[in-house]
């Protein structure tokens, strides 16, 4: 038999908005119990691919499939349900609503079952939410809105957690406890599919990663392999450590 299919796969998959083409034929596989780490430089196309996984904007040409099942012709609400969350750029959590609330939100998908139980989980995760459980999402700060977005998209139970630029606008101390988080999360069994900036502390994280330039992905490997790749440093750690 072959090795076993990977969890989420994408195959040549192009997309855009309008006539402009974002994505030009991307390959990517994220395996089951694994971190992947998308880098690449600002506009490169790495929002839009995690975007494209959910479906908005849609493929234009390839195939993703996610657990065997092809995602390209399915309603974003339809791929939530499958056992993919994703915590976007730019965190937005409820502002209005408090911690809990959001978690609740976030508990929907599961269909909120084992909400009690897994929100004593996200507040041993996060011991800082626990405190800050009743008050409103916007008042929080940068880092613990980040945790917010993450433990929201946690309570649906998720096999794969994607991630965008979890770290960007965080003190580097805050960075890294997400980071961690992460890893303890991987630890447990969540596979993770993590695009960011800061590429020092994602390819140290990660198992593999792989570099976009302008919608094509241009180098993958070990995440440390790529770490001590001379083009690598020289195009995204420079300055940025
Ligand atoms: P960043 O790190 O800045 O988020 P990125 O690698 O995530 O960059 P994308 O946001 O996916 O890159 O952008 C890829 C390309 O698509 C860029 O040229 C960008 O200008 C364009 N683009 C992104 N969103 C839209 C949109 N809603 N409408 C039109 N063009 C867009």
């Amino acid at each position: 038999m072959n090795a076993r299919a990977p969890l989420l796969s994408v195959r040549g998959v192009r997309a855009g908005y309008g006539g402009v083409e974002a994505l030009r034929g991307v390959d990517l596989d994220v395996g089951d119990g694994e971190i992947v780490t998308l880098i690449g430089a600002n506009g490169a196309g790495k929002t839009t691919l995690m975007m494209t996984i959910f479906g908005d904007p849609r493929a234009s040409a390839g195939e993703i499939r996610f657990d065997g099942r092809d995602l390209t012709k399915l309603p974003t609400h339809e791929i939530a349900k499958l056992g993919l969350a994703q915590s976007p750029e730019g965190r937005r959590v409820f502002a209005r609503m408090s911690v809990r609330e959001n978690l609740q939100m976030g508990a929907m998908l599961a269909g909120g079952a084992h909400f009690s139980q897994d929100l004593e989980r996200m507040f041993a995760i996060f011991p800082r939410l626990k405190e800050r459980a009743g008050q409103r999402g916007g008042t929080l700060s940068g880092g613990e809105q980040q945790m917010l977005a993450i433990a929201r998209a946690l309570m649906s139970r998720p096999r794969l957690l994607m991630l965008d630029e979890p770290s960007l606008g965080l003190a580097p101390l805050v960075a890294r406890q997400i980071f961690e988080v992460l890893r303890d999360l991987n630890r447990d069994g969540l596979s993770v599919f993590l695009v960011e900036q800061n590429a020092f502390h994602a390819l140290s994280l990660a198992h593999r990663a792989y570099v976009m330039v302008n919608g094509e992905i241009t180098l993958s490997g070990g995440g440390r392999e790529l770490l001590a790749r001379r083009e690598v440093r020289a195009a995204y750690l420079e300055g940025g450590l």
